[in-house]
């Protein structure tokens, strides 16, 4: 199977807004193994910002957003790719960085450039981990966040499978604080789920439950399943992909 797997930034950082070293090695353990299991992976990683956010945290001076966006996401992705690298050196697997902007994804040109840089990086083993380019996007044509993203690159990689990895269990029939609330497990075309979907969005990254359940409607639309996990709960993609009734999930089936 071909997987896209989106690690938010939620998943990667800790509550002091560092990089979360031991759930990314932890995430980084289970890719290897489903990829020794023969499934084909690409990854698509928040955390830049929210990185370089940390790393800077001596800059007080009054940038503007952009400036910050800028800024941060420049040293923050360096940071956290230069992880992925040397964690999956551990297993002896290569990793490229894909930095993309939305121009990538309508112009045809640039879109067939990026197509074809993917399918390269694919059949030579190389996992391809892509974000957007957060130090040049322009505001007006920026992903809505990386869930706009990872649905984009699951359709253009022709992906079985999306996993959107989040700090949730999935989206919850009721308020998720509430104990008597539940995860809605299966969600089948055209269902209006509406009436479920919470605003609220969480500290670290752009998106939140309303993106990703949109994101998810148009993926699963365009023929591929898409599951909405918890990333910080022990071994979930292995039990997303090994043993999925009996794991708290959401799925958009196609
Ligand atoms: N591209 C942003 C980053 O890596 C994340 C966007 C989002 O939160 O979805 O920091």
């Amino acid at each position: 199977m071909r997987l896209t797997i989106k690690i938010g930034s939620n998943v990667l950082t800790r509550a002091d807004g560092s990089l979360d070293i031991t759930r990314m090695s932890a995430l980084v353990d289970q890719i290897a193994q489903l990829r020794a299991e023969g499934h084909e992976i690409i990854i698509v990683t928040s955390g830049a910002v929210a990185s370089g956010r940390s790393e800077l945290k001596h800059i007080t001076s009054d940038l503007d957003s952009v400036d910050k966006r800028q800024l941060f996401s420049a040293v923050g992705q360096a940071k956290l790719i230069n992880r992925y690298v040397n964690l999956f050196r551990d297993y002896g697997i290569k990793v490229g960085q894909v930095l993309t902007t939305k121009e990538h994804f309508s112009d045809s040109e640039h879109r067939k450039n990026q197509e074809n840089c993917i399918r390269v990086m694919l059949e030579n083993e190389v996992i391809p981990i892509v974000n957007e380019n957060d130090t040049i996007s322009i505001t007006e044509l920026m992903f809505t966040d990386n869930d706009e993203l990872s649905g984009l690159i699951a359709q253009m990689t022709k992906s079985d499978t999306l996993i959107i990895l989040s700090n949730i269990d999935g989206i919850y029939d009721g308020d998720p604080n509430d104990k008597n609330s539940k995860v809605i497990r299966t969600i089948e075309p055209g269902r209006d789920i509406s009436e479920y979907i919470q605003t609220a969005k969480s500290s670290a990254g752009r998106g939140g439950m309303q993106s990703k359940s949109s994101v998810a409607e148009r993926t699963a639309k365009a023929g591929i399943n898409v599951v909405i996990a918890n990333g910080k709960k022990d071994n979930i993609l292995i039990s997303l992909m090994n043993n999925r009734a009996n794991t708290i999930c959401t799925e958009f089936v196609c």
